[in-house]
């Protein structure tokens, strides 16, 4: 017979019985949408383990080489498996592709030249690729190497405005740019289905232009990815999703051939591509990582869901809101104050597995034009398929709530990130 009940359990890491009960009848509530999610789990783990036997992985697989890393197996099976998992013709899957920002930076400085013209059709991309492109200038950018950019904003109901899309290609337009999730922004983010009408799209204008598809913290989300529909180059982070938490580093960008050959190219050197870059003893965490991915995107999924429920029952605007479907595993809460926001991240904090007992303060992250909150203990450092939660410090003060390996580690970050508001007097339990 267990000692404690589950609510003394709770107890016991902070949560009051209101708190709890709130947690309970939202959980109860959510049963149908948590059902789906296992479903879409189901087809994705399919897809995955049947990649990893249609390229035989084996046990050889986990060795790693070390020097220049010619003939590293498991690296380029590793690569295959990405490749079959998005059924793209090639991957480049690598430890040496230090974050998200870097796979998208490499993917666009390959396929580029001086001249040609980028476009996002899914308006202002990610903050950090603002230097990349040359938005905001910095060294070494896009703009300073005489490739020049233009920019489509999505229309109001956050559907592609395609009759701007067709007025904004030229002669010079070479990449369309297209970002799945919102980012550090309230639009909503990409369904696959739309992403796929527009790259329909933007192929009928030219076919020989290259679509790039920012998808991080968007895979596993939905069956299908965007590689399923003729993105040309699908790109994200290894601390994101696929990397399905085991990954300590990494980014991947899954595509046709001659994009990532170029992506090899850049990535290492000309000439060398992707026959050098030793795994250097990771083989083994991105094959187990990608192998448990779609679970643990389950599990973030659900926690997302859980999330907009809760806060959403509390007056606060959530987007997506509790109702609309996922197609990524982004939550933001729009708490509308520093203090609910700074709240919030103490209590995610607070929830975690590693450096549970301190405390996240804002501030100037490189990359970011404003002071940022995050709240993260994690098994890899800025890890965010783990329990994790950041935010500008700039109106409307939404904190972006996102991962959990497990369901029910989200869960209890949820329940403390709550707890840490009731306790400030920012929410106030009674009311509801
Ligand atoms: C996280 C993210 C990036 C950048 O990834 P980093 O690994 O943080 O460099 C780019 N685009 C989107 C939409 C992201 O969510």
């Amino acid at each position: 017979m267990p000692r404690h009940t589950i609510e003394e359990m709770y107890q016991e890491l902070g949560i009051s019985r209101k708190v709890y009960r709130l947690g309970k009848e939202t959980e109860d509530s959510l049963a149908e949408r948590f059902a789906k999610i296992q479903e879409t789990a189901e087809y994705n783990q399919l897809k995955v383990v049947s990649a990893m036997q249609k390229c035989r992985v084996s046990a050889e697989c986990f060795q790693s080489g070390t020097g220049y890393g010619y003939n590293d197996l498991g690296r380029d099976v590793l690569e295959e498996v990405y490749a079959a998992v998005f059924h793209t013709e090639a991957a480049l899957v690598r430890s040496q592709i230090t974050c998200g920002t870097h796979a998208l930076a490499v993917a666009l400085a390959a396929n580029l030249r001086p001249g040609d013209e980028l476009l996002s059709i899914s308006g202002k991309p990610y903050d950090t690729l603002e230097e990349v492109i040359g938005i905001r200038p910095s060294a070494g950018s896009l703009a300073e190497y005489g490739v020049s950019y233009r920019q489509v904003d999505l229309l109001s109901d956050g559907s592609f405005d395609f009759e701007k899309i067709r007025g904004a290609v030229n002669d010079k337009t070479r990449v369309v740019a297209i970002q799945r999730s919102k980012g550090y922004q309230t639009r909503p983010t990409l369904s696959v289905e739309a992403i796929a009408e527009a790259i329909r799209f933007v192929k009928d204008i030219r076919p020989e232009l290259i679509v790039l598809v920012d998808n991080c913290y968007g895979e596993f989300v939905e069956c299908g990815e965007p590689s399923d529909f003729g993105a040309d180059m699908t790109v994200g982070s290894l601390i994101k999703n696929p990397g399905g938490g085991l990954a300590p580093v990494g980014g991947y960008i899954a595509g046709t051939k001659a994009c990532i050959d170029r992506a090899a190219y850049r990535l290492t050197s000309p000439g060398l591509g992707r026959e050098v870059g030793a795994s250097l003893g990771v083989n083994r965490s991105f094959f187990q990582g990608l192998f448990l991915a779609p679970t643990v995107v389950a599990g973030a999924l659900k926690g997302a869901i859980f999330a907009a429920n809760i806060y959403e029952k509390l007056g606060f605007r959530v987007v997506p809101n509790g109702t609309e479907k996922r197609h990524d595993i982004i939550q933001a809460v729009e708490f509308g104050t520093p203090e609910g926001l700074i709240a919030f991240c103490e209590g995610i904090q607070a929830a975690a597995p590693v450096d549970s007992y301190v405390r996240p303060e804002p501030w100037a992250m490189p990359g970011y034009d404003s002071d940022v909150i995050m709240a993260a203990g994690a098994f890899v450092q800025g890890s965010s398929i783990e329990l994790s939660a950041d935010g500008p410090l700039k109106a409307p003060y939404a904190a972006y709530f996102q991962g959990g390996l497990t369901w029910e580690h989200a869960k209890l970050g949820i329940l403390k990130s709550l707890q840490s508001l009731v306790d400030k007097g920012l929410v106030c339990l009674e009311e509801i």
